[in-house]
């Protein structure tokens, strides 16, 4: 196998319409590559396909298969006033600087190139043991593919997964999450007579994605304004009337507005705090998050405050929950094992609702930070329910595949890889719901800007990372 001839795969694979959901078109090549080639190939009722290559190397006849895996579909983004339609147009690229590019759209070589590399080995001569190639489907909009999967579809105990985006890193676990939503009925109260309405704003937070960048520091404006409202309540008498902030579970909160009734002549009071609490917070998050800021302004009041018990509650809680990081991996350094991101709070009706997101490589961590988060909010009077759990994958450093990347990696290159963990979903969590005996790795060429348009793929990183999978393939199950 060459990265040529990957690269000839992959030009071939940018004209194939494969967004997400409707990924048909990819499907009927994979299949008809297979006939081609004269490979078994078979369809699950979900839409992954599984194209399977009997032993070339007579000593290897009774080896367990290893299986390869990439997922069928892209993310379909495109700029502004792009004339692109998904649907029937190929990409357009050009190759620059060593790069591959997707200008004005994504490039899709997340993950159509570990689908090139696939069928590149497919077609090859390598000598190698049983080779299971598996395609998911869907995997950029919540995984369906590995979560339709069902046991046995394939047979090997080893999977290379071919979705990551930085060359000479080997990646061996990935973080599951689930969601905590905790709702608080509250009772209309109305405004005192004569009040007068302020209206505080945090704004300007970097925000972030909640796996990604919850290591960062960076300021979440849900839990600080609470952190002023609890302060504020022991200075001025205010009535809560809205608080409104977050957006995406997934998301570190950027924004968040809240609004206060008080006496005639407490809104300067309370503006100059807010004032004073800004600058504190300003200064807290000079490094991490250093544009975040506050304005204060008077406002008409129309609606009916919040009553007082339930915004004491709600605020307590707030403040309380836990956001951020709440453990480290105690094998791969770095690596994020447990969080929590106060996502959002939102008031429709006469609820409010909160949003947590918790993620943990560890799934009984998962449980307990899951728990923590749910505790509190009962301890305030809400009800909370957990949604879309989705499980993750526990780095095993004692596993047999990264001992073979990891050598064959050296031993071509003569440097060592980076074995790496991430605080993100990956759908090899979901593997091992199904195939809990599996041994895994991730590795691919380097990528950047991923899921935008301007994708790009390095191409030096794909020469290498083709002589590695190749040889990775050749050594299984061992050298
Ligand atoms: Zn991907």
């Amino acid at each position: 196998m060459t990265s040529q001839r990957v690269l000839e795969i992959f030009r071939e694979i940018t004209a194939i319409p494969r967004e997400s959901g409707h990924e048909e078109p990819m499907t009927n090549y994979l299949l008809a590559y297979a006939a081609k080639l004269g490979l078994e190939a078979k369809r699950d009722a979900t839409g992954n396909v599984l194209i399977t290559r009997e032993a070339t190397d007579p000593a290897k006849k009774n080896v367990p298969a290893i299986v390869l895996q990439a997922h069928q579909d892209m993310v379909c983004e495109k700029n502004d006033g792009v004339q692109h339609d998904f649907s029937k147009d190929p990409i357009k690229y050009v190759i620059e600087n060593g790069w591959m590019v997707a200008k004005d759209t994504t490039l899709g070589a997340d993950d159509g190139i570990g689908i090139a590399a696939c069928l590149a080995i497919l077609e090859s001569d390598i000598p190698s043991a049983k080779i299971e190639c598996l395609f998911t489907i869907s995997e950029e909009t919540g995984m369906d593919g590995a979560m339709g999967l069902q046991s046995g579809f394939f047979t090997g105990k080893t999977l290379v997964n071919l979705d990551s985006e930085d060359e000479g890193q080997l990646f061996v676990g990935c973080a599951g999450g689930v969601n905590t939503m905790a709702s608080f009925n509250y009772r209309p109260e109305k405004i005192k007579p004569g009040a007068a309405g302020v209206k505080l704003h945090l704004f300007g937070a970097q925000g972030g994605h909640s796996g990604d960048d919850i290591n960062k520091e960076r300021c979440n404006t849900v839990q600080q304004m609470a952190r002023f409202l609890f302060e504020e309540s022991k200075k001025v008498d205010y009535q809560l009337v809205l608080v409104d902030g977050g957006n995406k579970h997934n998301a570190i909160a950027r924004e968040c507005k809240a609004v206060l009734a008080v006496a005639p002549g407490d809104e300067s009071a309370l503006c100059n705090d807010f004032q004073a609490f800004v600058k504190a917070l300003t200064a807290e998050f000079a490094v991490s998050d250093p544009a975040v800021t506050g304005k204060c302004e008077k406002v008409l009041l129309s609606s009916d405050a919040i009553d007082a018990d339930t915004a004491g509650r709600l605020v307590s809680a707030l403040v309380a929950v836990h956001h951020g990081v709440l453990a480290m991996s105690q094998d791969i350094p770095g690596l994020v094992e447990t969080s929590n991101n106060l996502a959002s709070v939102k008031m429709e009706g006469e609820v409010i609702s909160v949003c947590t997101s918790q993620r943990s490589s560890v799934e009984s961590a998962k449980d307990f930070i899951a728990d923590k988060i749910e505790a509190c909010f009962k301890l305030a009077g809400a009800k909370v329910q957990r949604t879309d759990p989705y499980p993750g994958w526990k780095p095993n450093l004692a596993s047999e595949v990264l001992k073979l990347s990891r050598d064959a990696y050296v031993d071509l290159f003569g440097n060592e890889p980076e074995v790496k963990a991430i605080h993100a979903g990956l759908e090899c969590g979901l593997f091992l719901e199904k195939f809990p005996d599996l041994d895994m790795i991730s590795f691919g060429p380097t990528l950047r800007g991923v899921h935008a348009p301007g994708e790009r793929l390095e191409l030096a990183s794909l020469d290498k990372f083709v002589l590695h999978l190749d040889e990775v393939v050749k050594r299984y199950p061992s050298k």
